[in-house]
């Protein structure tokens, strides 16, 4: 489809970053073109519309995350959660520590960003391994909020992200 297509065209590839033997897959050029930004927020909207009617919230993920999820809320007309590295929220949180493709991190969210039995779809950038999604997965279980689903844009097939993330279902647009 021409929107996927405008998207891939937008994601470019870094060896070694952010060290040796990684390959970073950048989208920021998504965001520096405004139809492949536009394309990304469509059909996350369609997807969530057709699978996921009853959302009640968007919770995106430290940071990129944060960059496509409130554009997707807004469309969906609902409200935006932040799941943060620990430390950045203010007031009472809760936390969950996890570990990263490279190395080791904790995912924070307020305690009252969410409500209990709340529907919730997760949003970040990229999928990996799985670890950082399955961390936001954990704090919605926490917080007894309800995940209908987890969005990226980017999936990285090889590492088996989506299988970690089990039952919860993975949508993505670009594969490698
Ligand atoms: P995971 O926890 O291993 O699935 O890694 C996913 C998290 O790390 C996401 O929050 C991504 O933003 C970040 N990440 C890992 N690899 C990449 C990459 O190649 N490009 C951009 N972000 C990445």
């Amino acid at each position: 489809e021409e929107k996927l297509k405008r998207i891939s065209e937008s994601i470019r590839a870094f060896p070694d970053f952010p060290t040796k033997g990684i390959l970073f897959r950048d989208i920021c050029p998504i965001l520096k073109d405004p139809k492949s930004l536009a394309a990304v927020i469509d059909l996350f909207e369609e997807y969530v519309r057709q699978n996921h009617q009853d959302v009640g919230m968007i919770v995106g993920l430290d940071a990129r995350g944060f960059l496509f999820g409130p554009l997707l809320a807004q469309r969906l007309g609902i409200g935006f959660a932040l799941v943060r590295k620990r430390g950045k929220l203010p007031g009472p949180t809760v936390s969950v520590a996890y570990d990263l493709e490279y190395g080791k991190a904790e995912a924070e969210i307020q305690e009252d960003a969410v409500a209990p039995g709340q529907k919730v779809v997760l949003i970040d950038d990229l999928l990996a391994t799985g670890g950082t999604l399955n961390a936001a997965c954990e704090l919605m279980k926490k917080q007894q909020a309800h995940v209908l689903g987890c969005l990226v844009v980017v999936e990285m097939k090889d590492l088996n992200g989506a299988d970690k993330l089990k039952p919860h279902t993975v949508f993505s647009l670009v594969q490698y």
